[in-house]
């Protein structure tokens, strides 16, 4: 439910509305819509009778929402949630660039490639610690010396690093070291992964799991807002469809669909997507003409050698080819990159 109050409602009327709700066993949660306060009610809103609520004065009107999904409704929240990180926004005028390898390999590959990308104009690095593989037998990442290289890569360059946690025994850890905190596609439905970041205030880049769907995907966003942390940043990365040419499926709709259904912003990362490096500047291309926030991308100093998805990771040199056709696409969009 939420209660759209009146442009001139005064604050003692909204607070009786709030009260209101909160007899019913509710909760409120206000937002500013330009001059007017919305209240999103949250919990078990059979309870209040909505018919009398629309009679309290100060109030305009009040909507039913039929989605699951309430903190995570653009009802509840009609203007874009920008996250900040550091100086850096997600979610406004200027796109995001996360890149960076799959997995830190080294302290020579991370800050090399760290120092490359962040000249081609890169906001945030990117870098696997403990890496989620399909097969016992892969490379599982550097874990714990993958996050202190990561960190030696933002010092030498002052990019904000990004990493996937993969188990709630290394949250205070990630808390404390890392800048956004990654959930991987398969740890998308970890519902008590999700509980715990929640508690946290940490930026959280959360990656739409390979079959879910949209409502699915913010139905796991709604997990991190229900327990209080607002910077919820979601990432499209493809997915699984009877298609095999390409490694998933870049489903760009889902752009078009999470803006108008959520506040939230949403990258796409079009590296896992395709699964194929001589995609990633076309997909890119297409992300941010229909109106994606950024791109998380995979970047590599020597893709054939690498750890992990070496196929799908470009070389720094593509990579400041892909920023400079970029910033056409993104004056189009009244963006900048
Ligand atoms: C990754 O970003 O390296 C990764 C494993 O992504 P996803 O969870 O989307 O597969
Ligand atoms: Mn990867």
């Amino acid at each position: 439910m939420v209660v759209i109050l009146d442009s001139t409602a005064t604050r003692e009327q909204i607070a009786a509305v709030q009260r209101e709700i909160e007899q019913a066993g509710c909760g409120a949660c206000p937002a500013q819509e330009s001059r007017r306060t919305i209240l999103g009610v949250i919990g078990d809103t059979r309870k209040i009778d909505s018919e009398q609520l629309q009679r309290q004065s100060g109030v305009e009107k009040v909507l039913r929402v039929t989605e699951p999904y309430k903190k995570a409704n653009r009802l509840f929240h009609p203007e874009n949630t920008v996250v900040q990180v550091a100086d850096r926004l997600i979610g406004a005028d200027k796109l995001t660039v996360m890149a960076g390898p799959c997995s830190v390999e080294s302290e020579a590959q991370i800050v090399e490639i760290a120092q490359a990308v962040k000249t081609s104009g890169a906001g945030f690095l990117r870098g696997g610690a403990f890496k989620p593989r399909s097969s016992p037998y892969s490379f599982q990442g550097l874990k714990e010396e993958g996050l202190e290289l990561l960190k030696l890569a933002r010092a030498a360059t002052g990019l904000p690093i990004v990493s996937e946690i993969m188990s709630v025994s290394m949250l205070d850890r990630f808390e404390a070291e890392v800048d956004v905190i990654q959930i991987g596609a398969r740890n998308m439905q970890n519902f008590d992964l999700l509980k715990a970041v929640g508690q946290t205030r940490k930026p959280v880049l959360l990656k739409r799991g390979m079959s879910a769907t949209i409502e699915e995907f913010l139905m796991s966003a709604e997990y991190i807002l229900a327990e209080g942390n607002e910077n919820v940043i979601l990432c499209e990365r493809g997915i699984r469809t009877f298609e095999t040419y390409t490694r998933n499926t870049l489903d760009l709709s889902a752009v078009l669909a999470i803006k108008r259904l959520s506040h939230l912003p949403v990258l796409v990362d079009p590296s896992h997507a395709a699964g194929l490096a001589w995609m990633v500047e076309s997909l890119s291309k297409a992300a941010v003409a229909v109106g994606a926030d950024g791109l998380i991308i995979e970047v590599h100093n020597d893709p054939a050698n690498a750890r992990c998805d070496g196929p799908q990771s470009i070389t720094p040199e593509r990579f400041e080819a892909l920023m400079q056709s970029l910033r056409a696409i993104a004056r189009c969009e009244n963006r900048v990159v």
